[in-house]
């Protein structure tokens, strides 16, 4: 063989084989933008809805293109009514530049863990062999003899449901508990101060008040992974002298989650939400006040000139208690090692920028907390959710605001991640070109008056909307479509209109709406239910894509008649973007069947104007 042949066979083994086993085909493609920032060590993750394999609990890896070959990269996937998809986009990526994944099934590969392992009183999170920080689900007893606390009280200063220690990649504790000028200050924490509920106020941060307190109650999962590792704990806010006694006013779940990025050497990257409902009979009212929710105390050794604050727009002990800001980092040194700690707040958070409680004086230690209370009063009502949601950047040295910069336009803009899933094995085929077998018209008596050319099926104005011959409950569905390019005069629900009826009941909808700030009726809405989470449309004459997972609605009887127990959900992408995460669809739309238990058809609406189809298929879930 010559030594060129030997080169090109070797090159083609290199693209087939990846760690000793052929490349499966790909599942799905997934693509990563950068835009207008450049990525480092960004955590990203997409939900799977459009692939049947994920829904089905396959076992999936993930593998990045780089031109032939085929590298195997650490992935998670986080079970749910959606299995999610997460990886670290490592290394660097530049603004504007793209990077490529193939989804395969297979394990996925495994690297150094985060790690969260519980013990009696603690669950701990480490990564490698560092520490990062330890979460109490026991209760913390308070010490004695630290504070001008009588013994009689210490009682109501036991404590459970916080973070600490929160150590340093160098492995410095970087919280404090019970400290002596503040004994309720528990490392990470989160409790609302001043409140009212029954018109009586309850203190659930000030403990030693009597009046409210914040416990554990279980946890809901922990997660070890090469990706991240965390815990979903739920937590009760106890009011301790409502009219019926202790009441839980508020059911608390957070979500805490250590990514593999960084190493023992440089930093941590930690996401945490914190999901709130009040699940009492009247709101709770939260009053003005300069302090109240996410705290931070600060460990004792930073203290006076060996600590400060800084926050995203500059303000630093000084001037910063009642300010507002995307980010502030606490930071102090310890034998002479600066370190710190930067709170990010997120866009979607109420009232973001959020305000800020910082201790302004001097000499003092360093206490941070995100206040939304301080804008004025609101009200917590009965079963409605407030979630919140903040990322923790823990570092070496004193602060960077270039880097934090970086860490926090990854987290307010995300990159963009799309997903193109390839058509299984098992897809029923709904549509390749060639006929109308799998479908019938909706007027009854009537024939199908659309036309086939050229691969494509076309929308014939006024001949009626066509339906599958078959009924589906639960299934992913992919669909192409065009609108066509129309006159300009032509506006609104005029423009290339059509749209997918799930079940006959639920439109998605189909229009030109491309450069739209999309509405609840344009391209991409779930017609006047809910508008698009972001605008993907492409230009008219330029074909997209739906990559739909739907789930039906669940019935059950009562008294003899059918009653829904359980709402649609709906997940869509727009060519490969996710544009309606696992929506619950409370309701028919427009002018939708009435909704009802049994399966239905799929139905493709004809609404005067020629829009084009291709490439049809379906795969039915079981229930
Ligand atoms: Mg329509």
């Amino acid at each position: 063989m010559h030594a060129r042949s030997s080169a090109l066979l070797l090159a083609s083994l290199v693209g087939l084989f990846v760690g000793g086993s052929a490349v499966a085909a790909p599942l799905a493609t997934i693509t990563v933008e950068a835009g207008q920032y450049a990525r480092t060590d960004t955590p990203v993750s997409v939900p799977l809805a459009s692939v049947p394999q994920a829904m089905a609990g396959q076992a999936l890896s993930l593998q990045e293109v780089r031109g032939a070959s085929r590298v195997a990269v650490p992935a998670q996937v986080e079970q749910g009514a959606t299995p999610r998809l997460h990886w670290i986009l490592s290394g660097t990526l530049a603004a504007g530049q793209k990077r490529v994944y193939e989804l395969v099934a297979g394990d996925a590969r495994v690297d150094r863990q985060v790690k969260a392992v519980k013990g009696d009183k603690t669950l701990e999170i480490s990564i490698g062999d560092a520490k990062v920080m330890q979460y109490h689900h026991a209760i913390s007893p308070a010490p004695k003899g630290v504070a001008k606390v009588p013994d009689a009280k210490l009682p109501l200063y036991d404590h459970s449901a916080f973070i600490h220690p929160l150590w340093s990649p160098k492995g410095n504790v970087l919280t404090d508990i019970n400290p002596p000028d503040h004994l309720h200050h528990m490392g990470i924490w989160m409790p609302w101060t001043h409140t009212t509920y029954e018109g009586k106020m309850v203190d659930f941060w000030n403990v030693g008040d009597g009046t409210g307190t914040v416990r554990f109650s279980k946890y809901l999962s922990t997660t070890s992974g090469s990706v991240y590792g965390g815990w979903q704990s739920e937590q009760d806010h106890v009011a301790l002298k409502t009219s019926k006694g202790e009441q839980t006013i508020l059911k608390e779940v957070w979500d805490v989650r250590v990514y593999n990025v960084g190493g023992p050497q440089k930093y941590w990257l930690v996401d945490f939400q914190s999901t709130q409902r009040c699940v009492a009979e009247q709101p709770l009212v939260q009053d003005e006040y300069r302090y109240g929710g996410l705290g931070y105390r600060a460990t004792r050794q930073w203290k006076g000139p060996e600590a400060d604050y800084l926050t995203s727009e500059g303000k630093t002990r000084k001037d910063g208690h009642g300010t507002r800001a995307r980010w502030c980092d606490c930071y102090g040194e310890i034998d002479g090692q600066w370190e710190g700690v930067t709170f990010l707040d997120n866009p979607k958070n109420f009232r973001f920028p959020e305000p800020m409680r910082l201790w302004p004086e001097p000499t003092n230690y360093l206490f941070f907390n995100f206040c939304p209370s301080q804008l004025g009063a609101w009200e917590m009502k009965p079963g409605e959710d407030h979630v919140f949601r903040y990322r923790w950047y823990v570092h070496e040295g004193k602060p960077d605001v270039a880097e934090i910069e970086r860490i926090w336009n990854d987290y307010a803009n995300p990159p963009q991640v799309t997903v193109e899933a390839v058509r299984p094995e098992q897809a029923i085929v709904l549509f390749d070109g060639k006929d109308f077998s799998q479908w019938q018209p909706e007027r009854k008596g009537g024939e199908i008056g659309w036309k086939i050319a050229d691969g494509v099926m076309q929308v014939v104005p006024k001949t009626g909307s066509i339906m599958t011959k078959r009924d589906f409950s639960d299934f992913i569905l992919h669909a192409e479509f065009k609108t066509p390019d129309m006159p300009a005069n032509v506006k609104g629900q005029g423009r290339g209109n059509s749209g997918i009826y799930i079940q006959r009941r639920y439109e998605l909808q189909i229009l030109d709406s491309y450069g739209l700030v999309p509405k609840n009726n344009d391209g991409g809405s779930i017609y006047t239910f809910k508008a698009p989470d972001t605008n993907a449309c492409k230009k008219p004459g330029e074909w997209q894509s739906y990559d739909i997972l739907f789930r039906a609605a669940r019935w059950a009887q009562k008294d003899g008649q059918p009653a829904k127990i359980q709402n649609a959900r709906i997940t869509v992408f727009q060519n490969g973007v996710l544009i309606h995460d696992n929506v619950e669809v409370t309701r028919k739309t427009g002018a939708g069947q009435q909704e009802g238990p049994k399966p239905a058809p799929i139905l493709l609406q004809e609404h005067g104007n020629e829009v084009s189809f291709r490439n049809l298929w379906i795969v039915p879930l079981e229930g």
